[in-house]
């Protein structure tokens, strides 16, 4: 077992790409949807929700120095290698 470290170059690379066609998959339906095609809801922070049903898939909150994101209701996300 390596720390979290060890995957840094990884998790640098699976972030930059283009998320709006990345595909996420419910964890409440299992429905699959490209991220572009969720329903997304703007108050305090952001709310994408499943266009199925409804659950919040990601979360994300910014404040002028910090950015906080859940994506608790995504099951997977695919994106192209
Ligand atoms: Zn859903």
């Amino acid at each position: 077992m390596l720390d979290g470290n060890a995957a840094a170059g990884l998790l640098q690379e699976v972030f930059a790409v283009e998320m709006t066609t990345a595909v996420a998959t419910c964890d409440n339906c299992g429905a699959s949807e490209p991220v572009g095609a969720v329903h997304v809801f703007r108050g305090a922070g952001t709310v994408l929700r499943c266009p199925h049903s409804d659950n919040a898939l990601v979360k994300i909150v910014k404040t002028a120095t910090e950015v906080w994101i859940s994506f608790a209701g995504v099951r997977t996300l695919k994106t192209p290698g």
